[in-house]
């Protein structure tokens, strides 16, 4: 199938093929239809798989036609969880929307000044991008008109869910047109995402591409086994130095970890900054361009800050410390092997990350192959019957050898899981929007 197989205006159609893009990927293929026709639309698909010009492209194509109705107001509205998903979103939608005439499209985002949104909200706009809790906050102040919304898109649900955006999103709807088309993406479809799309979409078409594990399929996965902070930081340091890395994102479970390791690596010689939640959003923009421009060839970074981050030079992920939810680890590495190239995820694990270990590689349904670098070889070994690990007892000559054959019986099923994934299911341990990210 081809992009002129898909019937799209051919002044969308001129700047895809400006783009460079000659075949749909499977979400446009599939989406670009159904959006067209005006049917609702919830698809599960994650970041790198081109969701945005999925529904970005659709949304043009309508836009390309004049508003019946006389209004300022946004004829599309895209929520998403993040600002840096914003940011892309919205340059997506300038790229593809560029050879229409007079296309506004703007984005209203948290910690940006106020003044300057009220004077973008006074002109007229086709498509509004924003973060849900600074759109309420114009919506209360009687700034948005939304009589001609043709479209809704609510981009990355599920992390909106996650991040408790949902009662904003909800709110959003009810004072948006009862007849405008409404489509939720999100990277995985749960029961309670299902119940959103109950009450805000109509008779949906459900579309779910690739699985976890297929997306995952061009990134090689890499696990070292780490003993201390100081172990940790050489082999960082020995995967940093690989000629293949061209830019690197390195995750941190904290936003000062992630400060303290971009100041660490820049001593060290690397060109390195930081991006998580503590700057503002002229730091993280600065920051963002330095990378995108190859300026800097590795970004610290919190899982918040980095979502939605789509470079393409990206060749490694490192996860410095790893992420505390399975989903996150998918997000992660997601980061590399954008549109269809290879990419690294290297993962560091302590001595206490046997089960979590576990639990990530349940979710991607992969086992993640454990790698030894000469020189920097860990002194424990996974431990199979507490999925936990053991200190090595046996001399400094054997331990590489134990630490071999122990590696490969790692990914063997182990009894404990069970009761962790239980447990981790309970509403005790629900995930909630972590504010140290
Ligand atoms: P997304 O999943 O929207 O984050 O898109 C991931 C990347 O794929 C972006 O860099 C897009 O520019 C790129 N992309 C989207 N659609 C296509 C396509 N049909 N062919 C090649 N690249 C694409």
């Amino acid at each position: 199938m081809s992009f002129e197989d898909l019937n799209l205006h051919p002044l969308v159609l001129k700047a895809i093929q400006k783009s460079g893009y000659t075949t749909p990927t499977p979400i446009q293929q599939s989406a670009i239809p159904e959006l067209i026709s005006g049917t609702d639309v919830i698809a599960s698909a994650q970041t790198g798989t081109g969701k945005t010009a999925a529904f970005m492209l659709p949304a043009l194509h309508h836009l390309a036609e004049p508003s019946k109705i006389r209004s300022r107001g946004p004829r599309v509205l895209v929520l998403t969880p993040t600002r840096e998903l914003a940011e892309q979103v919205s340059n997506a939608a300038k790229n593809y929307g560029k050879y229409l005439s007079r296309m506004n499209v703007i984005s209203i985002l948290g910690g940006m000044p106020y003044s300057l949104q009220n004077k973008l909200l006074s002109q007229p706009v086709d498509v509004l991008v924003a973060t849900p809790g600074r759109l309420i906050d114009h919506i209360q102040r009687g700034h948005i008109n939304f009589s001609r919304l043709q479209m809704l898109v609510l981009d990355e649900a599920d992390r909106m869910l996650d991040m408790g955006f949902i009662a904003d999103v909800e709110q959003i709807a009810s004072v948006t047109p009862k007849n405008k088309q409404t489509v939720m993406f999100s990277a995985t479809l749960n029961v309670a995402i299902e119940k959103i799309a109950e009450r805000l979409l109509k008779s949906p078409k459900r579309i779910q591409i690739a699985s976890q594990k297929e997306r995952l399929n061009n990134i090689e996965q890499r696990l070292h086994y780490v003993d201390n902070l100081t172990h940790k930081n050489k082999l960082l340091d020995h995967v940093l130095r690989d000629e293949t890395l061209k830019q690197a994102i390195v995750f941190t479970a904290t936003k000062r970890d992630a400060d303290l390791l971009a100041d660490n690596l820049y001593a060290r010689g690397h060109t390195a900054a930081a991006l998580h939640g503590d700057m503002n959003q002229r730091e993280r923009n600065r920051t963002l361009t330095r990378l995108r421009k190859g300026g800097l060839r590795i970004l610290v970074a919190t899982d918040v800050a980095a979502r939605g981050i789509d470079i393409s030079d990206i060749t490694h992920v490192i996860n410095f410390d790893l992420p505390k939810f399975a989903e996150d680890y998918v997000h992660r590495i997601g980061r590399t092997g954008r549109a269809g190239a290879a990419g690294i995820a290297v993962s560091f694990a302590t001595h206490k990350d046997g089960l979590h270990l576990k639990r990530i590689e349940r979710f991607t349904g992969h086992s993640i192959a454990s790698h030894i670098v000469p020189g920097l070889e860990p002194s424990f070994k996974p431990n199979q019957r507490t999925n936990g690990f053991k200190k090595s007892t046996a001399p400094a000559h054997q331990k590489r050898k134990n630490s071999i054959a122990a590696y490969g019986k790692r990914q063997e099923f182990n009894p404990n899981f069970q009761r962790l994934s239980r447990a981790s299911r309970s509403p005790s341990n629900k995930r909630s929007f972590k504010t140290n990210m």
